[in-house]
């Protein structure tokens, strides 16, 4: 990682001067401006497949290593926060693997659906902070959250209800009950369940959009890669 203050101290001209304007904000963290999101208009999840586009896009690609950690780097980095299973009483062996399954059309699911009674406490994954407490039409009660160094997103999805006072900004610690397993939005009425999914905080701060993680293999605390 080529940090600003290396930067400094070999700098010599103009080149050096455009490498800075082009890196900045690229070492230090937290890295992202945290953005408002839109009101969310269909899709239980951020729709990563159909919309998320590429947060470097505009980046020349000889630059996209130093801008942000790799997909692998921010893998590894979730993997070793190991990360409370979301929803009280739910071992590990009972987790299926949904990631991939298709949904509406071209949409893949993303996520992983954690079946438990309707009122089950729905945990934080980690430490961090909230991001958003809203409704959608798909997801019903939802709630984004970030870690502490604003890397990952983890969104809740068919909340029954929220617990009390929980509002954006509020600090986590892993295993707080941030709501309780219920149905709402497009979930089927009789099959409550946890909607969960993890993605990686895109460098434009968008955090509804980010590239998806697989949550099995970060819950069941497997060591393959996405
Ligand atoms: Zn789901």
């Amino acid at each position: 990682m080529v940090c600003t203050n290396d930067l400094l101290r070999s700098s010599r001209g103009h080149l050096f001067a455009m490498l800075l304007a082009l890196f900045s904000g690229a070492c230090a963290r937290p890295r992202v401006p945290i953005v408002a999101a839109p009101a969310p208009t269909r899709g239980s999840s951020p729709s990563p497949t159909s919309s998320r586009g590429s947060p470097s896009s505009s980046v020349p690609l000889a630059t996209i290593a130093v801008l942000g950690p790799s997909a692998e780097a921010d893998f590894e980095y979730v993997r070793a926060r190991h990360l409370q299973l979301p929803v009280a009483g739910i071992r590990t062996d009972q987790l299926s693997d949904s990631f991939d399954e298709p949904r509406d059309g071209s949409r893949r699911h993303h996520a992983i659906d954690i079946l438990a009674p309707r009122g089950t406490p729905v945990l934080a994954a980690d430490d961090g902070r909230v991001l958003r407490v809203s409704w959608n039409s798909a997801g019903g009660n939802t709630v984004y959250a970030t870690d502490a160094d604003s890397r990952i997103v983890y969104y809740y999805a068919h909340l029954d209800h929220y617990r009390d006072s929980l509002v954006a900004g509020r600090p986590l610690t892993k295993g707080d009950t941030i709501g309780f397993v219920g149905t709402t939005g497009n979930a089927p009425k009789d099959i409550p369940h946890l909607h969960f999914q993890i993605m990686r905080m895109p460098q434009d701060g968008k955090y509804w959009n980010g590239e998806p993680i697989n949550p099995f293999a970060i819950l069941r605390g497997e060591v393959e890669r996405p």
